[in-house]
């Protein structure tokens, strides 16, 4: 008898991989898996029969002809491998033994490049190709991940059904949607985990400013970032680190709490970089993301800090006097409430960059990008979904032309009345030594952007003055030149 064929396939069955298949399983979605070392492949079956009331409909298989000849055609195969060189040997590996009109979709942190570049080598082949950011971690690759699926629209059909399923669901629909050609999907996810460095940096610090200003305990953090779960910075990121603060350590033995026994250093997989990296090409500013970027340089200094902590402690620098003398002149109720409002305008102005970046690249490539619907698509099964994205989503419907997300009329209210406190907050920071070059990045970028007249018409008369670079006049059209030395 005819073996029954499988709707999907998944290679690369590792966290992501696993998960994700059982997901799709789970929806009722007959799924063949493989992966390079078979232990994986074992590890994924034992959980298909054993996580679930009845074993779900997953098909192991020990070779990619054994995996392929178990598709139904015309097939459909996620690839959940390391990005990179792995999945250009995956690829290799699939694309003899695929036939024309399969599709393969590479779910894994791809740079947008070696998407289209494979697009190119799958179509030689006949084969479709689909570049899918997937978002939610763990969690969120078994349960509902946000997905950010571009490259072939027919690859996209094909699986539309299945996606629609798997992802995270939100008030308004599946946490998926078209993302655009080439390697868009890609992309969108990249700025997708800039905007998530930014939001953890700015957290970071609200953190910072409340435990050293503010002296605030370990339990009081979590109670106020419970708090503000509840209101408009509720949010993924916001609710874990709330949890985090409750974690008692329990290598140590002095009933202290695990987070302050973890090392300051961040580590990063590199598309907070990459997002930096394509601001600056594309001319776009993004000093909130850069700035978080740039802390994790610095905290990956650890001996060097220590040292140059030391140093600067024997040049006289008496920072716990500082912190201390700041803290005397707070009140605690009020700094908490600033901190929420500094925090929230702050991330406003982070979305504000990415969603710039993205237009910006929709532009020079020609994806026609949805900007409210990608608002709308990371509301649900992401690292950075939060109940305001709803309120950015709602803000591109009203104008998808819109310059700025700071300048939507519902933002720009609430930026006017977050102000203040934002000030005090980043004010009192400075002048205890506490850095918070997230939330500094911000509130320049804003008053940057909301000024009418800025000084660069002395930095274009320096040009012009060493350079001959030229300027133009606010006055009278037409580009200048002045002989400065000669007049001065
Ligand atoms: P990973 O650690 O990035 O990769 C491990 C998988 O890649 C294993 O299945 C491994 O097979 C396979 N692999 C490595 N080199 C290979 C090669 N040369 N040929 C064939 N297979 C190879 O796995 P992951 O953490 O599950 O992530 C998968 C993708 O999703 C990555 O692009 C990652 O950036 C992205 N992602 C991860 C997360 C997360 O929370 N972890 C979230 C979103 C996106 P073997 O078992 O044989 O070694």
């Amino acid at each position: 008898e005819a073996a029954t064929l499988s709707r999907i396939g998944l290679v690369g069955l590792a966290v992501m991989g696993q998960n994700l298949a059982l997901n799709i399983a789970e929806k009722g979605f007959p799924i063949s898996v493989y992966n390079r070392s078979p232990s994986k492949t074992d590890d994924t079956l034992r959980r298909a029969q054993t996580e679930t009331p009845s074993p779900l409909p997953l098909t192991p298989t020990y070779s990619p002809k054994d995996f392929v000849l178990s598709l139904s055609p015309p097939r459909s195969v996620i690839i959940l491998v390391k990005a990179g060189d792995a999945v250009d040997s995956t690829l290799s590996s699939l694309l003899p033994l695929l036939s024309p009109g399969d599709a393969v979709i590479d779910g894994g942190n791809e740079w947008y490049l070696n998407t289209e570049r494979r697009i190119s080598q799958a179509a030689q082949h006949g084969i479709l190709y689909l570049g899918m950011g997937v978002s939610g971690g763990e969690e969120g690759a078994r349960h509902g991940p946000s997905l950010m699926p571009g490259g072939s629209r027919q690859a996209y059909d094909n699986v539309r059904d299945v996606l629609f399923k798997i992802a995270a669901q939100v008030d308004d629909g599946p946490c998926v949607t078209y993302i655009g050609e080439g390697g868009s999907g890609n992309f969108v996810k990249m700025v997708h985990n800039g905007i998530e460095y930014g939001d953890m940096q700015l957290i970071s610090e609200a953190y910072d400013v409340l435990k050293h200003v503010g002296g605030l305990s370990n339990e009081e953090l979590a109670a106020i970032f419970n708090e503000w779960n509840r209101g408009e910075l509720e949010s993924f990121l916001i609710e874990i680190t709330a949890d985090i603060f409750k974690v008692r350590d329990e290598m140590g033995n002095d009933g202290g709490y695990l987070v302050d026994k973890i090392l300051d250093k961040t580590g990063m997989k590199g598309t907070g970089k990459w997002t930096v990296q394509q601001a600056a090409e594309l001319s776009v500013a993004a000093p909130t993301i850069a700035a978080s970027l740039d802390c994790r340089y610095l905290s990956g200094l650890k001996e060097e800090r220590e040292r140059a902590s030391a140093t600067l402690q024997e040049a006289g620098l008496k920072d716990d006097e500082v912190i201390a003398r700041v803290r005397g002149t707070v009140d605690r109720k009020r700094l908490i409430d600033d901190v929420r409002q500094a925090l929230y305008a702050s991330k406003i102005c982070s979305y504000a960059q990415g969603m710039n970046l993205l237009r910006a690249k929709s532009i020079e490539q020609g994806w026609n990008l949805n900007l409210g619907e990608l608002a709308r698509i990371w509301k649900g099964g992401c690292i950075i979904r939060a109940v305001f994205l709803d309120r950015i989503k709602k803000a591109y419907q009203r104008n998808p032309d819109l310059a700025s997300l700071v300048v939507d009329p519902e933002f720009a209210l609430e930026m006017v009345q977050r102000q203040a406190a934002w000030r005090r907050v980043v004010g009192l920071a400075i002048s205890a030594g506490i850095s918070t070059p997230g939330m500094c990045a911000s509130l320049a970028y804003f008053d940057t952007y909301r000024r009418s007249r800025l000084p660069a018409n002395l930095v274009q008369a320096q040009r012009d003055l060493f350079g001959a670079h030229t300027y133009e006049r606010t006055d009278i059209p037409g580009s200048f030149h002045t002989e400065w030395t000669k007049l001065a």
